[in-house]
């Protein structure tokens, strides 16, 4: 970037840092600052921040008695703190060729290594094809993201820092085997006994390292294409030997052709199991798993030959009920309800467990099944906000409040990325039922001195370097809570800073993107990191 240009950027950020500090803003200085952006933006060669100030120099008046609050002003301004930044996005684009934007839908590949050079090697070269791959430096993580990551596929290095890639594997191999998650086994060593033991253990491939990362490509995406194809044939859920989500949709269509009767009813319920994440951080995920298996059993064996059971997914159940008014329906799930919280599981100590369930009727058949389910879900999450152990019913109209909220932290030293950033936070759709509170912090102290963040779940967006306390600092400092696990790091780093990146991933940072990036980027990278903390 040119000197002067650099000038002009520097120039705006001081200018909105010291209006953040300010109560309130004269319109004169407000006025005069946009004045002078028109004169030289269009002097650097920006136009087109040059044109918007010019437009807002008309809309104006240059004598106002009027004061400014900074949201205002950010509001006003809003346009060109943008152009500030695309300016940054187009220096950094002959940096990301080729980089695509994300749906969502892409695979998703966890990647665990103890060599970060490696991890950011790969995680560069697979995402430039579209795949979105979550880095793990530290192998005890790895088996703890596997419930947050729900990955396409696994790769894991073999011989790790402490912990051995075997043992990776065979946690994987017990739990991913339910699910057809293929794991990848890389090494250096590439022996006849370690290429045994990896098969032998059920890797579903080894690949020697050094590798020709297109081959190494296409062996990877067979995997994920057979894991596909697994999925398509498969309609039972292996944990739990209840039918899944996918054999849902083909119940529904049957109930849509079955639909002769009319006034007839069927009513369908969505069940989920209370504080279960309580569970595993208690007792541990075998027991959670044991407790989805028990919660299944008890479901099938209480309900009625015509009723069906899904699981939907995580601890979410779903029971069909054909022929079967609303009042009939909540009166059996609220048997299975009282049935159900007197079981006791038997552990260090003995405990038991509760769910929450929202029933609906299934009123007009040629409507997609979302229709309904999305009315029981309702009923669900005012079961789950009225105190949990509860049926409810759904009430149609009655609006619904969410019952989760989820905090966004934008820790950034920089006022022009701290104002995009809010407003593509503030615009990312939210998960059903999550409300998004989001705060933005001008450096790691004041992050990390603000009582803000002391519950919910909280994602950090943190800037690598910062002033008084930088971001692995933070980091550092949020890793050694006791209650870690709340809180996502999305680390930004300079793209020159190797070590500050791999700094970050030993230190547990869950993403990293480098700067500067690109918008659609950041904002797919967001989506992909709170789908997963729902
Ligand atoms: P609420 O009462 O609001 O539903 O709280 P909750 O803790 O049940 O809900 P939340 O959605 O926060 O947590 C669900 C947890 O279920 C998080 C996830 O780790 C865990 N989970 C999802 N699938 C599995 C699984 O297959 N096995 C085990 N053990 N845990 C799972
Ligand atoms: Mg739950
Ligand atoms: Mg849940």
């Amino acid at each position: 970037m040119e000197k002067y240009t650099k000038h002009f950027f520097n120039n705006i950020r001081k200018k909105l840092e010291e209006w953040e500090a300010a109560a309130s803003i004269p319109h004169e200085e407000v006025y005069r600052f946009i004045h002078s952006m028109a004169g030289s933006a269009s002097v650097l060669g920006l136009h087109k921040i040059g044109n918007r100030a010019r437009e807002l120099m008309d809309k104006h008046k240059e004598k106002d008695e009027r004061t400014w609050t900074i949201s205002e002003v950010k509001e006003e301004l809003f346009d060109i703190i943008q152009y500030c930044y695309h300016y940054y996005e187009e220096e950094s684009s002959e940096l990301f060729p080729g980089k695509q934007s994300r749906d969502g839908e892409e695979p998703v590949v966890l990647l665990i290594d103890d060599d970060t050079s490696f991890l950011m090697y790969m995680k560069e070269e697979l995402e430039k094809i579209g795949w979105y791959v979550v880095p793990i430096a530290n192998p005890d993580k790895a088996v703890m993201s596997y419930y947050d990551v729900k990955p396409d596929c696994a790769i894991i290095d073999i011989y790790m820092d402490g912990t051995n890639g075997f043992e990776v594997l065979d946690f994987f191999k017990k739990k991913l085997k339910q699910q057809f998650i293929p794991t990848i086994m890389v090494s250096v060593e590439n022996s006849k006994k370690v290429r045994m033991k990896s098969y032998q253990m059920g890797a579903d491939d080894f690949i020697a390292k050094p590798f020709e990362l297109d081959e190494f490509i296409v062996r990877v995406k067979r995997q994920m294409e057979r894991k596909k194809q697994m999925e398509e044939l498969v309609l039972i859920d292996e944990l739990t030997r209840v039918y899944n989500r996918k054999y849902l949709s083909q119940a529904y269509a049957q109930v849509q052709s079955d639909w002769t009767r009319r006034g007839d009813s069927y009513c369908v319920a969505v069940l989920d199991l209370d504080h279960f994440k309580g569970v595993n951080d208690r007792y541990g995920h075998l027991m959670g798993d044991r407790v989805l298996k028990e919660f299944a059993s008890h479901l099938k064996s209480e309900t009625r030959i015509q009723d069906t059971v899904f699981r939907f997914g995580g601890e979410e159940f779903i029971i069909l009920f054909p022929h079967t008014s609303i009042k009939e329906a909540c009166t059996l799930v609220d048997d299975i309800r009282k049935r159900f919280s007197q079981l006791v599981f038997q552990a260090d100590p003995d405990f038991s467990c509760t769910f929450s369930a929202g029933v609906a009727e299934i009123a007009d058949p040629t409507k997609p099944f979302n229709t309904w389910l999305t009315l029981a879900d309702h009923a669900l999450y005012e079961a789950k906000s009225s105190g949990r152990n509860l049926v409810k019913l759904d009430g149609k109209a009655r609006e619904h409040t969410p019952h989760k909220m989820l905090k966004i932290a934008i820790v950034d030293d920089d006022p022009i990325i701290r104002t995009v950033m809010r407003d593509i936070v503030s615009k990312l759709p939210s998960e059903q039922h999550t409300q998004y509170d989001i705060h933005t912090f001008k450096d790691g102290a004041a992050f990390i001195g603000s009582d803000w963040h002391e519950e919910n779940p909280c994602l950090v967006i943190l800037d690598g370097v910062m002033p008084k306390m930088d971001g692995l600092e933070v980091l550092e400092q949020l890793r050694s809570r006791s209650d870690s696990d709340r809180y996502k790091v999305l680390m930004l780093t300079s793209r020159k800073s190797e070590r500050d990146i791999s700094r970050s991933l030993q230190l547990g940072a869950d993403d990293y993107m480098t700067k500067p990036f690109k918008l659609l980027e950041l904002e797919a990278r967001l989506g992909q990191m709170l789908k997963r903390m729902r």
